[in-house]
């Protein structure tokens, strides 16, 4: 089995991540760690102005630290009257970084004057593979919907609660995560690199 490093210490993530490429891992023969494995693998300040610059500052720092082909994504909310923001601002749009009730309130009182049909909004994630000699690949995915005027729903995190999600009534936060994984950005950005997969390390 050859690794493939996810830039996360989150052990949530790289289990999501195994089950969304579970088929090419099997076909290509890889195995996807987190970068709790490589203790000595840098901390990236991520401070690029969007999702793809910062995914790939993650990705390119960890394919050089490991040696290893490494994959990262960065993600948040672009809402239409906003022209894309909360944007890489989203985990701390009401100041303090991952208040997510905060955050979505803050967002709620900004929109209130807004009109039902101007209220689109959509979660974005750009995924980057990097492999250590400079090789690099980025692809994007989105999950559209409408900002609702309350929270509703449990499941999830983040701005999950006030997302409509487009074809449906329900918010986000309602959703199983089997239902969310199927639609969402994270999972069509990260499908959206099986075809780099192959390509590179096939
Ligand atoms: P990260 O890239 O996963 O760290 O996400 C950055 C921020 O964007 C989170 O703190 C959330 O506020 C927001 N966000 C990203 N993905 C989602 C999602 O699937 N649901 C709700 N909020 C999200």
């Amino acid at each position: 089995m050859r690794k493939v490093v996810l830039a996360t210490r989150n052990a949530h993530k790289v289990t999501e991540l195994r089950h969304i490429l579970a088929d090419v891992c099997d076909e290509l023969g890889l195995e996807i760690v987190g970068a709790g494995e490589f203790p000595d693998a840098p901390e990236v300040v991520e401070d690029g102005v969007t999702f793809e610059e910062n995914a790939r500052l993650k990705a390119v720092a960890l394919a050089e630290a490991t040696g290893l082909p490494a994959l990262a994504d960065d993600s948040g909310l672009a809402v239409d009257v906003l022209g894309g923001a909360p944007g890489i601002f989203s985990a701390r749009w009401a100041g303090s970084h991952g208040n997510d009730r905060a955050n979505l309130e803050l967002l709620l009182d900004q929109l209130a004057d807004v009109k039902d049909e101007h209220r689109g909004a959509a979660f974005v994630c750009s995924a980057v593979l990097a492999l250590p000699e400079g090789t690099v690949r980025a692809t994007e995915g989105r999950m559209p919907g409408r900002l609702a005027r309350e929270p509703k729903g449990t499941n999830g995190f983040g701005y999950d609660p006030i997302l409509v999600v487009e074809g449906d009534t329900r918010h986000s936060a309602e959703l199983t995560p089997e239902e969310k994984n199927a639609i969402s950005h994270r999972g069509r950005a990260f499908r959206a690199m099986v075809p780099h997969l192959r390509e590179l390390l096939g």
